[in-house]
C-alpha cells in the first residue's frame, strides 16, 4: 500500500491536490483535525485565501501541531496561499507559520481576475507551465533557502530542508512532475507512468 499524504482541507483547492497526488500514484487524505496528521509521510497546504486558512487552522487547533510536525521533519508542500503561510511574514502583517526563511507579499501581481500561465525554466525540471492565480511574491530568502525558480526577480519555487513552496498551481495543470518530486522527498513511491510531459 502506498504511503499517505495529507492535504490541509479547511479551505481552498485541496481537492485538486488530492487528484494530482492520486494521478502521481499516492494516497491522499484530507486533514481537518490534529488527529488527521497521525501517520502521514507528507502534507500539502493548498492555494486558497491565506488569511482565512490561517484563521481556520488556528481555530481548529491545527496551526501548532502542523508547525511542530514540520519542525520535526515532516515534508510539506505549500502552494500559493500555502506558500504564504510557510513564510516569515513581516512586522506589518500577522505572523505566519515561519517554517521557511522567506518573505511573502500577497496578491503581488494585483487582483488578477484572470489567471496567467507562463512557461518558465525551473531548476531540476526545465520548462514548466506555471499557472498564477492572485499569486504572492516571494523575496529575500535566508541562507538556508534553495531558490528553484523565478519570475523576473520574484521567487516562484523554493525549498528549505523539508519545506517546498510554489507560488503557482501545479495541481491545476497536467504536469505532475512537481507532485512526484514532492512524493520522492516524502519517501513515498510514485507510480511509473506520468500524466504530464
Ligand atoms: N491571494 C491569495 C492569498 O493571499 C492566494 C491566492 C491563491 O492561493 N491562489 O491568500
Amino acid at each position: 500500500m502506498s504511503s499517505l499524504i495529507g492535504v490541509l482541507a479547511l479551505q481552498g483547492d485541496f481537492e485538486s491536490h488530492a487528484v494530482a497526488l492520486g494521478r502521481a500514484g499516492a494516497r491522499a487524505c484530507p486533514v481537518r483535525r490534529p488527529a488527521d496528521l497521525a501517520g502521514l509521510v507528507g502534507l500539502v497546504v493548498p492555494g486558497g485565501e491565506s488569511t482565512v486558512m490561517q484563521r481556520l487552522a488556528a481555530e481548529y487547533g491545527l496551526e501548532q501541531p502542523i508547525r511542530a510536525a514540520v519542525q520535526r521533519g515532516l515534508p510539506v508542500f505549500g502552494t500559493c496561499a500555502g506558500a504564504i503561510l510557510m513564510g516569515r511574514g513581516s512586522e506589518l502583517r500577522p505572523p505566519r507559520w515561519r517554517l521557511m526563511d522567506i518573505g511573502a507579499e500577497r496578491n503581488a501581481y494585483g487582483r488578477q481576475l484572470q489567471s496567467t500561465t507562463l512557461t518558465l525554466p525551473l531548476a531540476t525540471f526545465g520548462e514548466f507551465e506555471c499557472l498564477f492565480i492572485r499569486a504572492p511574491r516571494l523575496f529575500d530568502p535566508g541562507p538556508e533557502v534553495e531558490v528553484l525558480g523565478r519570475r523576473d526577480d520574484d521567487i516562484i519555487l523554493a525549498r528549505q530542508a523539508n519545506v517546498l513552496v510554489a507560488t503557482f498551481h501545479p495541481e491545476l495543470t497536467e504536469d505532475d512532475r512537481l507532485h512526484r518530486y514532492f512524493l520522492e522527498s516524502c519517501g513515498a513511491e510514485a507510480s511509473e507512468t506520468s500524466v504530464g510531459r
